[in-house]
């Protein structure tokens, strides 16, 4: 056994991985509802009057901070205006004013942007806090006993301690006592709705839809305080059931079905955008279902809903008796009815009809061929067929264990991660959208009314996370899918466990934001050199219509090198001013009305910015880049609103605030024991990032760099801010088409993708678990609220559990995920999404519901922390003990007969293999060169990433292609997809005579075998011979060959499975890049790693210890 535990676990959480800074609080940094958020800039950082847009009086200006446009050779290419000349002398007169008074130096004199980078004007934090953002040291005490776990937190971060599901930790500073989503603390009033402004929210108005079919069915509700009888005693809301309900009480019950507004079949993830695109019109306060007036029929989403059933019996006996009519009810639980009423007998399903394939004992040394021909897939929760039916989808929602132990000692026993896996805002085929003027949530732990909720009868229905007893209001009473009155239970958020609302106005603080985007640029001679510039122009300029948004839709631009440049684009200017801040030390914003401007009214200009911006810069010799300076001021411009900050950056920045130096030395990339510098080297980004957050601002960062440019550091802008980052390594406009081409991809998906702003997601669980630790990018807000400025569909999260009280009187729990958006058109909404997995008690069963890709996927997310915070020799150690002590935990507790071999559960058999290819995998590896930004890239990417795609970074799928054939194709819009089987990554695989091809999630290699059959190389690559094969390809000819349209439709296919272009390597023998590709040969031995089979040998020897 070993000792050393992957001390991760489901302890107690002492760490959240993002702490709480001081003085986060977005929502109380807000302004609050009714003051406009458009234009009230900061007067601080308007020197200037805005409005004037003719050229100002030279007199006017004097030696500010600004610098008029040189017209010298390196921007002398940009043609001032003829009757409105670039900016000139800063005005004398004015000069006060043309200081901000936050500078800490106004010094009156010119200051020159070419002086040496100011020593340090604006002091970096004293003692530099390098892992203070990674504080949380995730508790992975395996069997640790439960109670605070031992506390490696740095006591310079000060992380507040974590407070588990029930202890609501207080918000920051100043936030008020409920936000949005409030959670109250047990035994307070539920939490008043922000009151909605005057002017959007007209409770009483009349309904418009049919009136109910029958008058309210008598009495219950009428009095507003229903008589729980079985309520649990320790629930909650016990106390506070007979308060009054918070929500106006309104009749209406308008449900927005978009795929019926649409047409039928199928909605692409836009489908609300045709609800977006009815409500354009419609005035824009007020909740947009008022306007819509009627009720649709059936979406495509409710196709497979029940027909209402004969409404003869009472439908809470309906609920009680459906599912079960035919079968013995053993589960009367003491909690009553409720879920114990929809749960299974999980002990009849799991193990009473014999050993269930998850749970087949496998000899790892023994079975060689673990890999099953097709992507594994998610497991099963043993529901009942009716539970099942309605459960969340596992591509949005995934648990590590889709049994939930029934305390945390069985959890400790199992020694597996207890956790989920989200893909919150992931683009869905089918979303149902409801728009309702009351959106039912529990009145007590404000959980959204969902498929798992149990209805004591007509009026009533019970918290499955809270076990309170609620009100059913009167306007859910009537269904309008099938309008019908009477039928709560057969309301569409009853019968979909991912839904979107539309929420009415108590769910703003303030008028839902514009979609906002500003553009930061590197413009220095580096990034000219990599030639990136014209094709982000290129791909603006061709998506410029298609940026989600609406008539409020406001875009802006900023670039930099040594000094900072923006750019007016005012309405009425002939052309683009450009407007040059040399004082990068005290940055601030002239005219800060005109730089962000409303796109529809000024896209000329802005296009016109486009097509010479790569030329402005062309013949530019400034090397040095002041990216600090350029987010700070980016930051002024989008406080106001909030919006998307996009940054393209070339390399290490090196001038003024944030500036940062190299820290890698390439000579021990290999060879060092230990990686060094993973963690940032300031935290200015952070801080900056959390100041972003605070107003709603996400920043991307776009890495195109062939040096070292300190991700580690500059990441930290995007990690807490909620944004992304995207690395193109050694880019280059002539001699890496390769990442030209993924840019490119990846810029227009990053461009017309779908967004929301100022968001905040919820998680909730049952009482009795409680989550700790988050991974991904964002802020964590509260104990359980991330901020997140801009979620996208492609961000993927994971969040650490553990069982606070024991699940005894539990057959089921439940998991939510709230995600509170503005979206690109102006509305607010609400996409909630509800998973339920049964509670069993024994350990086999837990082993039967493990998720072996989910519990690896978590595992690097956590192995990822553990290398910053503690050290990449430690998160080894900590991953290799995971699969000793399970397979171990095994062993000794699950299996009835002992046998030899090294044995595990099916559905683990593929554990220690995940395990080794993290081993291998670029962010942990260790013995083989890896360039310190790539190493981080890939640790960032394997928490952001959604669970499918980083599993193909950890182990790649290998196909033969050589001898497709369309046996077992999909026949996808009458084309036809191979699926050839997935193959073991080991070099035995591989054979001379064939070409295999390599999917690694972000790349894609096509090994071409040196006696490569000749069929495969004229027809598929359309060469002679092998030698013809070019050293640099990285394209499928398209030849009008059956080989070859089957293998482009393969590649083509993969790569429609994932939000990022992979890009596509076709290599040699000789390649460069083949070693590349042999390094994902996870199975076999390197100099510096285990082949399996000896990981396995490792593996059984630590367990017989
Ligand atoms: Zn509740």
């Amino acid at each position: 056994m070993s000792t050393a535990g992957f001390n991760s676990q489901n302890g107690t959480g002492t760490g959240q991985t993002y702490t709480n800074g001081p003085s986060q609080n977005p929502v109380a940094l807000q302004q609050p509802p009714g003051v406009g958020y458009g234009m009230n800039h900061q007067p601080a950082y308007n020197p200037m009057q805005t409005k004037v847009l003719g050229p100002p009086s030279p007199a006017l200006y004097a030696s500010g901070p600004y610098q008029p446009v040189p017209p010298g050779p390196q921007l002398g290419s940009y043609p001032p205006p003829p009757a409105q000349p670039l900016l000139t002398r800063p005005p004398i007169g004015v000069l006060p004013s043309h200081t901000p008074p936050q500078s800490a130096s106004p010094g009156p004199g010119p200051r020159q942007a070419q002086a040496t980078p100011p020593a340090q004007a604006t002091p970096p934090p004293p003692a530099v806090t390098s892992t203070s953002y990674y504080t949380g040291p995730p508790a992975w005490q395996y069997a640790a006993p439960r109670g605070p776990a031992p506390n490696h937190v740095n006591p310079a971060a000060a992380a507040p301690p974590h407070m588990s599901h029930g202890s609501a930790q207080p918000p920051g500073p100043g936030a008020p006592p409920t936000s949005i989503h409030g959670y109250p603390q047990p035994g307070t009033a539920p939490p008043p709705m922000n009151p909605p402004p005057p002017h959007t929210y007209q409770p009483n108005r009349p309904a418009y839809g049919p009136p109910p079919t029958a008058p309210p069915a008598g009495p219950p509700g009428a009095t507003g305080t229903p008589p729980p009888p079985k309520v649990d005693a320790q629930s909650w809301g016990a106390a506070s059931s007979a308060r009054p309900p918070t929500e106006p009480d309104t009749q209406e019950g308008d449900v927005e079905c978009p795929g019926d507004v649409a047409g039928n079949g199928p909605q692409a993830p836009n489908s609300y955008n045709h609800v977006d695109n009815r409500m354009a019109g419609a005035a824009q306060p007020g909740p947009p279902g008022r306007h819509l007036g009627h009720y649709p029929s059936l979406p495509p989403g409710y196709q497979n809903t029940l027909a209402p059933p004969p409404s003869s019996l009472h439908p809470a006996l309906q609920a009680a008796t459906q599912p079960y009519i035919q079968g013995p009810q053993p589960y009367q639980q003491p909690g009553g009815p409720g879920p114990d009423q929809l749960s299974p007998s999980m002990a009849a399903m799991s193990l009473q009809s014999g050993t269930p394939e998850a749970l087949r004992v496998v000899n790892l040394l023994q079975e060689r061929n673990l890999l099953p021909p097709a992507p594994v897939p998610a497991p099963t929760p043993c529901l009942t067929q009716d539970l099942q039916k309605l459960n969340c989808s596992p591509e949005v929602f995934r648990c590590t264990l889709t049994s939930i132990p029934q305390t945390q000692s069985l959890l400790n026993k199992a020694k597996l991660p207890l956790g989920l896996l989200l893909h919150p805002f992931k683009d869905l085929s089918q979303l149902p959208v409801v728009t309702s003027s009351t959106i039912v949530r529990c009145r007590s732990c404000r959980t959204y009314i969902n498929p798992f909720v149990s209805f004591l009868d007509q009026r009533r229905w019970k918290c499955n996370l809270c076990y309170r007893v609620n009100d059913v209001p009167e306007e859910f009473m009537y269904n309008p899918v099938s309008r019908s009155y009477g039928e709560p239970h057969k309301r569409p958020e009853v019968q979909n466990a991912t839904i979107e609302f539309i929420a009415p106005s108590e769910y703003m603080l303030r008028p839902p934001q514009p979609a906002v985007y500003l553009f930061v640029l590197d413009v220095s001679h580096n990034a000219v050199e990599t030639g990136y510039l014209s094709v982000f122009c290129q791909s603006l300029l061709d998506n410029i219509n298609a940026l989600p948004g609406d008539s409020r839709t406001k875009v802006g631009f900023i670039t930099f090198d040594s000094t900072i440049h923006f750019y007016n684009l005012q309405e009425g200017l002939s052309q683009p001013q450009m407007l040059i801040v040399s004082d990068i030390e005290d940055i601030f914003l002239p005219t800060p009305d005109s730089l962000l401007v409303n796109l529809n009214e000024c896209k000329e200009l802005v296009q016109d910015l486009l097509k010479s911006l790569p030329n402005l810069f062309e013949k530019t010799m400034e090397t040095q880049s002041a990216l600090g300076s350029a987010l700070q001021a980016a930051f002024k411009l989008l406080s106001p609103t909030g919006g998307r900050m996009s940054v393209f950056q070339t390399q290490l920045p090196n001038l003024g605030v944030g500036a940062l130096q190299s820290r890698e030395d390439p000579n021990q990339r290999a060879s060092a024991k230990d990686v060094q510098h993973l963690s940032p080297a300031t935290d200015f980004y952070k801080k900056l990032a959390l100041d972003c957050s605070g107003q709603q601002v996400a920043v991307d960062l776009f890495l195109l760099s062939a040096q070292y440019c300190d991700l580690a550091s500059l990441g930290c802008i995007s990690r807490f801010s909620a944004g992304s980052v995207y690395y193109y390594p050694s880019y280059h406009h002539q001699h890496n088409p390769a990442q030209v081409e993924r840019f490119q991809r990846d810029l227009k998906r990053y461009l017309t993708r779908k967004i929301g702003f100022e968001a905040v997601m919820r998680i909730r669980c049952t009482k009795g678990l409680s989550i700790h630790t988050f991974h991904g990018n964002f802020f964590v807000r509260s104990t359980d609220l991330l901020s997140l400025p801009n979620v996208n569909p492609d961000a993927g999260f994971a969040v650490q559990m553990s069982i606070e009280e024991n699940l005894d009187d539990m057959q089921v729990v439940s998991f939510q995920a709230a995600l509170l958006y503005t979206s690109s058109k102006g509305e607010r909404r609400i996409r909630v999404h509800t998973m339920c997995l049964p509670v069993v008690s024994s350990l086999s069963d837990v082993f039967a519901g493990a998720d072996v890709q989910a519990v690896t996927g978590l595992l690097a997310c956590m192995a990822v922390d553990r290398s910053v915070t503690s050290s990449l020799s430690d998160a080894r150690d900590a991953m290799t003990n995971a699969a000793i002590d399970s397979l171990s935990s095994y062993r000794q507790s699950a299996l009835t007969i002992q046998q030899p071999g090294l044995l595990a559960p099916a559905c683990l058999r593929l554990f220690p293999l995940y395990i080794l290819a993290l081993l291998k995998q670029k962010a942990f590896r260790t013995g083989t060169s890896t360039r310190l930004d790539e190493r981080v890239f890939a640790m960032y990417q394997l928490k952001y990433q959604p669970l499918a795609f980083a599993m193909l970074m950890i182990h790649p799928a290998l196909y033969r292609l050589d001898d497709l054939s369309d046996e077992g194709a999909l026949n996808i819009n009458e084309r036809t997809i191979p699926q050839p089987r997935v193959l073991q990554l080991s070099v035995e695989k591989l054979s001379r005579e064939g070409a295999f091809l390599m999917d690694a999630g972000l790349v894609m290699y096509l090994w071409i075998g040196r006696n490569c059959h000749q069929n495969f190389l004229s027809q598929v690559l359309g060469v002679s011979s092998y030698a013809a094969v070019p050293e640099k390809l990285c394209l499928l000819p398209e030849l009008d060959t059956a080989e070859s349209q089957r293998t482009r439709a393969l590649v083509s296919w993969l790569r429609d499975q994932r939000p990022f272009f992979p890009s596509l390597h076709i290599i040699r023998d000789e390649s460069q890049l083949k070693p590349h590709f042999m390094q994902n040969m996870i199975e076999d031995r390197t100099e510096s790693a285990l082949s399996y089979y000896e990981f396995l040998l490792h593996l059984q020897q630590q367990i017989s210890k």
